[in-house]
């Protein structure tokens, strides 16, 4: 079995990071990912809070510079899925579809997922009007009527994406007020392209082979009406993908990985960095901090293995 010192499970921010921070200090790093690298921020058309990039940058772009700058320092890549992790003495087993792995430290970066509505129709019609992603689909979209459920950053920034394409935008929002950040409120409620339809849910979506119409249900009213529709983007929150994980780590009522402040779970060696993990704030920097501290302690952890078993260690 090929042993590393820190195995990373995500390629998002938070694992790129940690890869760049325990490839730096020269341990042997691998890290791996199922899908294509970059995670959320990779499907984010444009990111203007991460510091350093006053004009913004693209989310591929970003997360294409941070996978680079791992490479550069030795850090190595596996395209696999992670099935579990298991626990052998000082040693964590990483068990995946391209075999198994062994490491003295793992840290969990593997993010979350969008959450589903709900609703009839939007399953059967994934992929055929219904959509998670607008910056991987919107081109498809071009002069069409298009919805976007949800009122938090991603909804309302992904709307406004939408309207580069889409010939009628309408966010559709279950309360009357946004979740989002209040300079991306502004810039929503002045797009004249953009519309809102507060206090509406979504009661079903419907067509024949693709997406043709939406019943929307009135909260304040219960009135219910049909419109015909397009497409149909789907942004109400995120679930943290870490059911794989079979309750190796201690989480939160929602499914997030608790830590402390050094990124550790209560199970020693393991660490949890960016959405997978529970905290308060969720973005590409709060993302890329954890995976830095992560990296550091996960080095330190390393280290007092190494100060013990002199002969043991794979520490290069
Ligand atoms: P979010 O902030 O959790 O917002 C989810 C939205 O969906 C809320 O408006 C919520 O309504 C609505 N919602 C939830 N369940 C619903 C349901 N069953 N039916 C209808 N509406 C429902 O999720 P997000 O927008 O994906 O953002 C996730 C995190 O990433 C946040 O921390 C966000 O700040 C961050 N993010 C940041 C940026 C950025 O900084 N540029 C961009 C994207 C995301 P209520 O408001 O009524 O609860």
């Amino acid at each position: 079995m090929k042993r590393y010192d820190v195995i990373i499970i995500g390629a998002g921010p938070a694992g790129l990071t940690a890869a760049i921070y325990g490839a730096r200090s020269k341990l042997s790093t691998l890290y791996i990912e199922k899908l294509s690298t970059g995670g959320q921020a990779a499907t984010t058309d444009e990111i203007e809070n991460y510091p350093g990039f006053p004009a913004g940058i693209s989310g591929p772009e970003l997360t294409a510079n941070m996978e680079d700058q791992a490479r550069r320092f030795g850090a190595a890549r596996l395209a696999a899925n992670v099935a579990k992790i298991e626990v052998a003495g000082e040693w964590k087993i990483v068990k995946t579809n391209k075999g198994d792995y062994e490491a003295l430290a793992v840290i969990i970066a593997s993010g979350a997922a969008p959450k589903l509505l709900g609703c009839p129709g939007e399953l059967e019609f994934r992929s055929r009007g219904v959509s998670y992603c607008a910056t991987c689909d919107a081109a498809f979209y071009e002069d069409t009527n298009v919805m976007v459920v949800g009122g938090g950053d991603s909804a309302v920034e992904e709307a406004m994406y939408l309207t580069r394409f889409a010939a009628k935008v309408t966010l559709i929002h279950r309360r009357d007020g946004l979740r989002a950040t209040k300079i991306v409120q502004e810039r929503a409620l002045a797009n004249p392209k953009l519309d809102i339809l507060w206090n509406t849910v979504v009661e079903e979506i419907g067509g024949s082979d693709i997406v043709e119409k939406i019943v929307l249900k009135n909260t304040l009213t219960g009135e219910t009406r049909e419109l015909a529709v397009d497409g149909v983007f789907i942004y109400v929150g995120l679930e943290p993908n870490t059911s794989w994980l079979g309750g190796l780590v201690e989480t939160d009522g929602a499914g997030y990985i608790k830590t402390d402040a050094t990124m550790l779970t209560n199970v020693p060696g393991i660490y949890a960095a960016g959405d997978v993990r529970h905290t308060p704030l969720r973005q590409v920097v709060t993302a890329a901090a954890d995976g830095a501290i992560a990296a550091f302690y996960a080095e330190k952890h390393v280290e007092e293995y190494l100060a013990g078993n002199k002969t043991k260690g794979v520490k290069q």
